[in-house]
């Protein structure tokens, strides 16, 4: 029996070759296929010859008025040619190398040409002979490959469409949202999509498509946050007085921001169910001792916790940040990082199982299936847009199952974030310590590098410190560190003897970038020459100056990134952009950096200049790609298919409606995976 699972290897003129092409495109079954929907739609409109520039694509409706002839010259080429009528104007049409158009063509038949119109010779060039007269005006385009073409996959698709079409009557979104929102059956869509009769239904296709598409993704992200929430709950039962009293303790009050947020966040640890938070914070705004007031409650409530960071560099800092907080004698906290010994690795992982660790700082890599905490009750994760679906499994694995906080400096434009943390629930720190200066941004050209190097020696006198980032030479470490030991060779020379001048790069060993990064903290040096791993977290507040070359080679948010390392103490800052652009998005970047310093402003720059696809794309950002839909242009669908799916997943037993039980069907391997770890 037919089914839409059926593979595509079953369709006619489907060889080994084209079986692996599709693959290839992700395309294995009849139903991938058919959900392979077409990029757009080349739009066939009639016109008449008068209408029509010389070279344009049309399409003219007319009367055959000479009577077709074919010619056969050489081996396999043919020309079909005859004279088409179009209202007032006749012209000479020529069909090459598609004999079978001539089949059924005869004088006075009225037909619909598409082709290439050559105005001075009055011909077209005819690409398509329209069935039915012209009535499909529209011709879908498909994004294709070096192995299979756009044409080919269309004719499969129609091939498919026959003999499988009728089998499209699931529908994933329920009867009442259909009417709701005015959509088609999903029968209706994936012929809309793929064989649209004109520019409308083309349209409505596309909403049903789309709406489909964010309501799956959205019913996902519920089922993921309540199943979550509800079947892993556990409270963290925090002493209250003792928390105050360490805030008391802080060498700073918190913004009124950090307050709320902490409160958030701990009040959602007491509640009975598992916590999974954003915290997002732009560059600067005082995440860390957020970080550690949470991680601090889960301690007086006689639990551990966990703080995972991107990198050595940024692992090691928060470890001395962190341990500086807290009394040695109460709190323990330790560091475990790719680079700590055997032995002192093996003592901490004991004392770790033996729950006198208090907080265990490390890379992302340390969850590993070695470890095992007495009672994990909190993981941060630092610096990174989500907690993966992975790695939460991983903790699972392991048989932990901690509150997750997750924070990022890297802000996701608001027009995105429904779609990046729909499982999540998010805390934003909106506020600036207190007396922080807005750094001030400018754009140089290269030939003023000089007053630039001039103005960091004035900086120094002041008693601050610099850093000066070198180029970044995409996919070349080596050129990379080559150019930072040239700069940091000239800069030592230049501020002899009076100023010490340290390097910093990918290729040091993790113990001499530490020991680099303490020396700069303890300002043993005032200059830090460094390649991009000083990007993300760094946190030296006596810096004052970010002097940045060729910066048009970087991203507008490792720009922002790396302007936030100055900025940190009460002093003015500065950031120097050094750079002759050669392209208008080049140029863009470094106004944009000029006009704000505002990260979500700037996360939103920079959608519009590279486009959602681009952010999208990048693993990083944690959002999906969508096939049709397009989580940006179509915001107010998402936020509907969201509360849509908010409702229908806050009903108990919603999976057995059977109105919903295609969705439930369609969910239930996320359903079933986290059943599997009550
Ligand atoms: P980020 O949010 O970028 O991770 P950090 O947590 O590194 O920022 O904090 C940046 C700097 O601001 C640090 O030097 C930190 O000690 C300081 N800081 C944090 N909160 C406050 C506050 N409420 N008042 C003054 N300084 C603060
Ligand atoms: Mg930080």
């Amino acid at each position: 029996m037919a089914s839409l699972l059926d593979l595509v290897d079953d369709l006619d003129g489907v060889g080994p070759k084209r079986v692996q092409a599709l693959n290839k495109l992700g395309i294995y079954t009849i139903d991938d296929l058919l959900g392979y929907y077409p990029m757009r739609y080349n739009d066939l409109a009639m016109k008449t010859p008068a209408e029509t520039q010389d070279g344009e694509k049309v399409t003219f409706k007319g009367v055959i008025t000479s009577p077709p002839v074919v010619n056969r010259f050489g081996y396999k080429k043919t020309r079909i040619s005859f004279r088409l009528t179009v209202e007032h104007d006749t012209i000479m049409v020529s069909f090459f190398n598609q004999p079978w158009v001539g089949k059924n063509l005869e004088l006075g038949q009225e037909v619909a040409v598409h082709g290439t119109y050559d105005k001075t010779r009055q011909g077209m060039s005819g690409i398509k002979l329209m069935s039915r007269n012209g009535d499909d005006e529209m011709e879908a385009v498909y994004p294709s490959s070096k192995e299979i073409k756009a044409k080919t996959i269309k004719d499969l698709i129609i091939q498919a469409l026959g003999k499988y079409g009728e089998l499209l009557r699931t529908d994933i979104v329920p009867a009442y949202l259909r009417t709701r929102y005015k959509l088609m059956n999903h029968h209706d869509t994936v012929f809309g999509m793929h064989a649209p009769t004109d520019g409308q239904v083309a349209n409505e296709a596309r909403r049903s498509a789309s709406f489909e598409e964010f309501f799956v993704f959205q019913m996902r992200l519920q089922v993921i946050k309540s199943m979550d929430r509800d079947n892993r709950g556990r409270s963290i039962n925090f002493n209250n007085d003792e928390l105050k009293a360490f805030i008391a303790t802080l060498p700073f009050e918190l913004t009124d921001a950090q307050k709320r947020v902490v409160n958030e966040i701990v009040r959602d640890m007491r509640r009975p169910i598992h916590m999974n938070r954003l915290l997002q914070g732009d560059v600067g705004s005082g995440k860390t001792v957020v970080a550690a007031l949470a991680m601090y409650a889960a301690i007086t409530a006689g639990m551990q916790a966990t703080l995972m960071a991107p990198t050595e560099i940024l692992a090691q800092q928060h470890a001395k940040t962190i341990g500086n907080f807290f009394d040695p004698d109460k709190v323990r906290v330790e560091l475990l990082t790719g680079s700590t010994k055997t032995a002192a690795r093996r003592q901490i992982l004991e004392d770790v199982a033996n729950g006198e660790v208090d907080i265990l700082i490390g890379t992302h890599a340390l969850i590993q299936p070695d470890i095992a905490f007495r009672n994990l009750g909190l993981a941060v994760i630092d610096e990174q847009h989500r907690f993966g679906v992975q790695q939460r499994a991983t903790l699972r694995e392991i048989g932990m199952n901690p509150d997750i906080l997750a924070m990022t400096a890297t802000p996701i434009p608001r027009t995105l974030a429904i779609t990046a943390y729909g499982e999540m629930d998010v805390s934003i720190i909106d506020q600036l310590p207190a007396g922080r200066k807005q750094i001030k941004t400018y754009w140089l050209r290269s030939n003023e590098m000089e007053k630039t190097i001039a103005f960091i020696r004035s900086q120094l006198q002041e008693g601050a410190q610099a850093y000066v980032v070198t180029p970044l030479i995409e996919e070349s470490e080596t050129l990379d560190v080559q150019n930072a030991e040239a700069v940091y060779a000239e800069l030592s020379e230049y501020f002899a003897p009076t100023y010490r001048v340290g390097l910093l790069h990918g290729r040091l060993s993790n113990q001499e970038k530490e020991d680099v990064m303490a020396a700069f903290k303890a300002n043993e040096f005032q200059v830090l020459v460094s390649t991009t791993v000083i990007e993300v977290g760094v946190d030296v507040p006596n810096s004052t100056v970010m002097l940045i070359l060729d910066a048009d080679r970087f991203g507008l948010s490792q720009l922002h990134q790396l302007r936030g390392r100055v900025g940190r103490g009460s002093r003015q800052s500065y950031t120097f952009l050094i750079s002759d652009p050669k392209t208008q998005y080049g140029i863009d970047r470094m106004e944009a950096m000029v006009a704000t310093t505002d990260g979500f402003v700037l996360a939103q720059k920079d959608l519009e200049l590279r486009g959602a696809g681009d952010i999208l794309g990048n693993r990083q950002s944690g959002v999906p790609e969508f096939r049709v839909g397009d989580p940006i242009a179509d915001l107010a669908m998402m936020t509907v298919a969201q509360e849509e799916a908010i409702e229908i997943v806050a009903k108990p037993d919603w999976d057995k409606d059977p109105e919903l039980a295609p969705l439930a069907d369609m969910l239930s391997e996320t359903m079933a995976r986290y059943r599997d770890f009550d």
